[in-house]
């Protein structure tokens, strides 16, 4: 048994047919968890959907009110790059509700993963890149209306910007990351203009890919293409330990995309399994070390073999369990 919950519905399969983005993964990463005896059936739990008021706290009541009039016109189908159905907004609507239960669960656990989510693209009047609703963003929303948290971080390590997150919650003037060589600490300026946000957003992404236009994070690393893993490493320790030395939060959203992988077939990063392993290491001992809850949603991930996505997505339950069970063993 695992010491955290996976969350995770079989309603989150997306209805979009032949699609780039296999919605099949979510039950393909539950069988494998279950047939290599990672998880059993007491570590699930079942989300139920978030409500229309619950997405209002990010989402306009426009938008929210076309998701479900099925009213979206062909220029913003188009741009969600999915077909839409009500059939679909509702398992966005389960995903969204499994990213709340997720943060809630991380809460008392200290990690709790959510088998789903990760929709970064979404924006409060708008869906784009395969994202109807931003989950995460909902579920810290939710958690802050419920007074269960106060401030929030969100870890982005899709190869893509996070760039709905960059604008639900506004970005600090910071200026984007450059190469390792050329870093320079955060200056006095960032500090006292983050410190008075209420999420802290780090964007851990491929310069040269979707989205053209990044609106600015709190920290943006843009990466050079074909950045490996060693590299890229670095780079994450840098950023979390820039962006927990400015910022306290209560909660970290880690969003663990599955494309910064080498044979991605929507990413140009070279990163490994094992090396996407360690990245998901890093995130966890660094929010333990500062006693931080962490939630987690899975994103991106478009492998040309749909195993190895399954395979990086289910690195990541096996890295918490490594994590937070030697933390559980040490007292
Ligand atoms: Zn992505």
């Amino acid at each position: 048994m695992l010491p955290f919950k996976l969350v995770y519905s079989e309603k989150y399969y997306l209805p979009i047919g032949q699609h780039i983005f296999r919605a099949d993964k979510y039950r393909l990463i539950r069988e494998w968890l279950l047939r290599e005896h990672v998880a059993d059936e007491s570590d699930f739990i079942a989300p139920e959907p978030a409500t229309d008021s619950e997405v209002m706290l990010v989402h306009s009541p426009h938008y929210v009110n076309k998701l479900m009039e099925g009213a979206l016109s062909a220029r913003e189908e188009l741009q969600m790059e999915i077909p839409y159905s009500s059939q679909v907004v509702d398992a966005f609507l389960l995903h969204t509700g499994g990213s709340i239960l997720a943060a809630e669960r991380a809460l008392e656990d200290r990690v709790s993963i959510n088998l789903g989510g990760g929709f970064h693209h979404a924006f409060p009047e708008h869906g784009e890149g395969f994202c109807m609703i931003h989950d995460f963003a909902v579920a810290i929303r939710v958690l802050q209306s419920r007074d269960r948290i106060g401030r929030a971080m969100t870890v982005d390590c899709d190869v893509h910007q996070g760039n709905g997150t960059a604008v639900i919650f506004g970005g600090s003037s910071r200026a984007p990351g450059t190469l390792p060589s050329a870093a320079a600490p955060p200056s006095r300026e960032t500090v006292s203009q983050s410190a008075a946000k209420d999420v802290f957003t780090i964007s851990l992404h491929q310069e040269h890919n979707y989205p053209y236009t990044k609106p600015p994070s709190s920290i943006d690393v843009n990466l050079p293409d074909g950045c490996g893993d060693a590299e890229y490493l670095a780079w994450l320790d840098n950023a979390l330990s820039s962006g927990l030395r400015q910022f306290e939060p209560d909660l970290i959203c880690y969003v663990a995309g599955a494309d910064p992988f080498r044979e991605d077939q929507l990413g140009g990063l070279g990163l490994t399994i094992e090396g996407l392993k360690q990245r998901d290491e890093l995130v966890f001992r660094a929010a333990l070390a500062r006693n931080i809850p962490v939630m987690v949603t899975y994103a991106g991930g478009y492998a040309n073999r749909v195993e190895d996505t399954v395979a990086i997505h289910c690195n990541t339950v096996l890295a918490a369990a490594e994590v937070f069970d030697a933390a559980a063993a040490r007292g």
